[in-house]
């Protein structure tokens, strides 16, 4: 038998009803903050993830998919969604005639070779919204509040983690205050944080390896190293939040790994029973990103959240995700004789707007009418040649089982008025 790879799942049944729901949250809510969907392709030039999420990254170091094609070209697996939109901003020139910025989101398959455990697979779907061509705070906010409603309206408690890594020059400042800080402890670090130190520093303080170390945890901290304009537009990010009723809480270390942030950086939790502190997805604003793959200077912000996480955390809490697993109509045919017909009405109600099945498998009335229990189905057409001869259908209502003859011609505008 061959059995699915290792780090992968399927979703079918009541877990596809489930995310059908959540995606048409995400669609409508991205409809309302003006969010395009946006995909790009599953595999990407390996050079797009090594320069745009950067070699020192555990993310492209250790994780990535990568092969070489038939043609010999190097080739990755997407391992996140803001390079390859990058990759098309760039690609298309859509800088060219800024008068709106771009607004886009995304909700598909990432691919990261990491050990599989509850929450952490090897492909995985991450919802994501990336803002193009704006350094105001109104777009960090834009962002935030995406994320933070998202979740709210699934009706999940979040906590949102801010902090500031300041502009070109206080990023500059606090990674030689880390290198001088970190120096004298290299020895006590683990191998890649040693490797890490000169190429990227900020990135130890993102080290699962030495996490819990002293030596981490007294590191500087970015809040010291904001620049004037830094540290006020941070503070009036902060009063934004205020604002909007945006819960957030302040936390000094978070620096996440990746290269091109700067100012704004968050992440998403939920405290769930059973699982404990669930990162759910996070983001910043990258001004830096779009230029070192070849763009203009462009200002980004953007988030990506874990879909698979969510879902888990969604079940976990126990929140109630509304699905419907029952059918308006079942059509029962009592033989091959009105087959034509069940097919016609079939169709007919289907296209307006009914939810509807009939038999496949030439059950007869008796199992047609245990399939139509099985499906929910709230009213069954029952059809016989007698009634036929004078263009009627037994209905019958599935709860109460009253039967009424119907019209074929009227079938839609009865059930119209009952369902
Ligand atoms: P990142 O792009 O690493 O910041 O990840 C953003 C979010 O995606 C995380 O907070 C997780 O919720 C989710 N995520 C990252 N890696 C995985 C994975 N291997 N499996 C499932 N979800 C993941």
């Amino acid at each position: 038998m061959i059995t699915k790879q290792k780090g992968t799942y399927d979703i079918a049944g009541v877990e596809g009803k489930k995310r059908e729901y959540v995606n048409s949250i995400i669609r409508g809510i991205c409809e309302k903050y003006n969010y395009d969907y946006i995909e790009t392709p599953v595999f990407e030039a390996t050079e797009l993830f090594h320069r745009g999420v950067g070699e020192t990254s555990d993310l492209v170091s250790k994780e990535t998919y990568d092969f070489t094609d038939r043609g010999g070209r190097n080739i990755t697996l997407r391992p996140e969604g803001t390079a390859g939109v990058v990759r098309y901003f760039i690609e298309n020139k859509l800088y060219g005639n800024m008068t709106e910025p771009i607004k886009v989101f995304y909700n598909e398959k990432m691919y990261r070779y990491e050990r599989p455990q509850s929450g952490r697979n090897r492909e995985f779907t991450q919802f994501g919204a990336e803002f193009i061509g704006s350094d105001d705070i109104l777009a960090d906010l834009d962002i935030i509040s995406l994320a933070y409603q998202t979740y709210t309206l699934l009706g999940l408690d979040v906590v949102i983690k801010i902090n500031s890594l300041g502009d070109t020059e206080s990023r500059n400042n606090y990674r030689k205050a880390l290198i001088e800080y970190f120096t004298p402890h290299i020895n006590n670090l683990c191998e890649d944080c040693k490797e890490r130190l000169n190429k990227n520093p900020l990135r130890i303080l993102d080290c699962k390896v030495d996490a819990s170390s002293d030596i981490l945890n007294n590191a500087p901290k970015t809040i010291d190293y904001l620049n004037k304009e830094s540290l006020d537009r941070y503070n009036k990010l902060k009063e934004y939040l205020d604002l909007l009723e945006i819960p957030y809480e302040e936390d000094q270390k978070l620096v996440r790994g990746l290269d091109y942030y700067n100012h704004v950086v968050f992440e998403i939790y939920a405290d769930i029973p059973n699982v404990g502190h669930l990162a759910l997805g996070g983001g910043g604003r990258y001004n830096g990103l779009i230029k070192e793959l070849d763009g203009p200077e462009v200002p980004a912000v953007g988030f990506a959240m874990g879909y698979d996480r969510t879902m888990l955390a969604l079940s976990e809490a126990n929140i109630n995700i509304p699905i419907n697993d029952s059918i308006d109509v079942y059509i029962m045919y009592v033989s091959d004789d009105e087959k034509e017909t069940a097919a016609y009405i079939t169709q007919n109600l289907r296209l307006n707007g009914f939810i509807c099945e009939t038999d496949y498998l030439n059950k007869g009335l008796k199992g047609e009418f245990k399939s139509a229990d099985r499906l929910k189905a709230k009213y069954l057409i029952i059809l016989n040649d007698k009634d036929l001869e004078s263009n009627e259908v037994n209905v019958k209502d599935n709860t109460t089982k009253e039967e009424e003859k119907v019209n074929i011609n009227d079938l839609v505008e009865y059930l119209d008025m009952h369902l």
